[in-house]
């Protein structure tokens, strides 16, 4: 057993990590699909969208030939609406509430009618939004991710001058640096991040981090508004004996290195378990096994009735192979000459419900042992709490407390998306950072 790299082919390589939703192969196949739309009077699609985007509408306007318009219409609710139809869990949003499900027939394939039209935007520059003459305020916003990227456009539209620091050296926030390369590739989360700005307006200030290069005092005192829209970072520890062992990683940086593109400079193991059962811990496991790993397996302490991952995102990772250890926790991870050599769990059975009204596993006793030679944390992100605590915003636990008006507890600082939910899907946080923008609008 190892942990190495360059275990496949070049084009191995290719097959694995191609995209997962490819697009209509032409005009006529999107056609089609959109013709099959009832145009619903109460639209439960656009209703399960967190952007409501009017679904009905952009449909009707691909299958009049109005591309131009359905763009417009999916663009103006969500400008980040070209990335979301590929990242978003469409099976338990849009297309998981249309109403051909109730009729077990295939639902409209909304997400990708909702790529082809962006895609054309994209891919033809089309300037759908016109921002307005500058009005002289300046408004400074940490993080060009969703949130950030979502409120930096809304804020342009109106004519503020916006400014976004950014820690990484590229935009899209974990779009860029978080979701598999099976779904959205860095090449595409660039031409998405300058499609937004190309509005004007929005600067972009990459390798500046809050906390390390500025202070939120300075932004407070240079710009008429601040808008935190940082994310969740941190990877949240095991706590358990042989965790500092080579060949345990946590899934962040496992992804992030993997967003590099070189795939066969990832090291992986042969045996390799994943901890978690969320969507990190499903691409973790997916891209390990794409990568070249022989066997992977997910161990998750609760059942499939309380797993936080989708049914079509654990069908994925079946369909690769991975096997799933359900009510399984790890107490320990063994070594040897400081490399992983086995994995120890307690068997776990259901308690009674907690807070979440999900039971609560306990141990049953009882243990067994896997031998891998690596071990991926996928057991949650930390949000940033001691950042969040040196400027005394309020907060619960790291994340940032905010009222209905997105506004924090410091005058003319707003904060939206993961750094506030804790962690959600990019669709979330686009509509936080409209939510943000509004708010700074009323207060400006
Ligand atoms: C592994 C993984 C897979 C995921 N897969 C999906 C998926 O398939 N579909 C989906 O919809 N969602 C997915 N998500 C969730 C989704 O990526 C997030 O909900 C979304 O990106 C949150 O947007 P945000 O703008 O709030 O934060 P982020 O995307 O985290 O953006 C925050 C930005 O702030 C920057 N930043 C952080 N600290 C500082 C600082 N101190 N100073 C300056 N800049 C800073 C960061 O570098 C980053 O660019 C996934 C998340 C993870 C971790």
């Amino acid at each position: 057993m190892s942990v190495k790299n360059n275990r496949l082919s070049p084009s191995e390589y290719a097959q694995n990590f191609a995209d997962i939703h490819p697009p209509f192969e032409n005009a006529e196949a999107a056609a089609i699909e959109a013709n099959r739309c009832l145009y619903c009077y109460d639209a439960p699609c656009m209703k399960s969208c967190p952007t409501s985007i009017d679904v009905p509408k952009f449909i009707r306007q691909i299958a009049s030939e109005n591309l131009k318009g359905s763009a417009h219409t999916i663009l103006s609710a969500n400008i980040m609406g070209a990335g979301c139809s590929k990242v978003c869990p469409v099976e338990k949003l849009c297309e998981g509430a249309c109403v051909y499900n109730l009729m077990h027939e295939e639902p409209i394939n909304i997400a990708k009618l909702q790529r082809y039209s962006t895609g054309k935007a994209m891919e033809h520059n089309w300037q759908l939004f016109e921002r307005k003459p500058s009005i002289g305020k300046r408004v400074a916003i940490v993080g060009a991710g969703p949130a950030g990227l979502s409120c930096a456009h809304v804020l342009s539209r109106e004519g503020i001058d916006v400014t976004i620091f950014e820690k990484e050296s590229k935009g899209g926030g974990l779009m860029t640096y978080g979701i598999a390369a099976y779904k959205v590739t860095p090449e595409f989360c660039e031409s998405e991040v300058n499609y937004i700005t190309s509005i004007g307006g929005i600067d972009i200030r990459y390798n500046q981090e809050l906390g390390k290069n500025f202070s939120l005092q300075t932004l407070q005192s240079e710009y008429d508004a601040v808008y935190l829209g940082f994310g969740v970072g941190l990877a949240r520890k095991l706590d358990i004996p042989g965790e500092d062992l080579d060949g345990v990683v946590d899934a962040i940086s496992f992804i992030y290195d993997l967003r590099s593109n070189d795939f066969s400079a990832i090291r992986v193991g042969d045996r390799v378990a994943v901890i978690g059962m969320g969507m990190t811990a499903i691409d973790a496991a997916t891209q390990a096994k794409r990568l070249g790993a022989k066997e992977v397996t997910l161990i998750y302490r609760r059942t499939q009735d309380e797993m936080p991952c989708t049914e079509h995102e654990l069908n994925i990772a079946k369909l690769d192979g991975c096997k799933i250890i359900w009510l399984a926790s790890p107490i320990e991870v063994l070594g040897l000459e400081g490399m992983v050599s086995h994995l120890v769990c307690d068997i776990m059975q259901l308690g009674a419900p907690d807070a979440s009204g999900r039971r609560s596993p306990v141990s049953s006793g009882q243990t067994f042992t896997l031998e891998v030679d690596m071990v991926i944390k996928a057991a949650g992100q930390m949000p940033y709490e001691h950042l969040v605590d040196s400027y005394q915003l309020y907060n619960h636990k790291g994340k940032v407390e905010v009222n209905d008006h997105s506004s924090t507890n410091l005058k003319g600082v707003f904060a939206g998306g993961d750094c506030v939910n804790g962690g959600k899907e990019v669709v979330d946080a686009v509509q936080a950072g409209k939510d943000g923008a509004a708010a700074i609008l009323a207060y400006l």
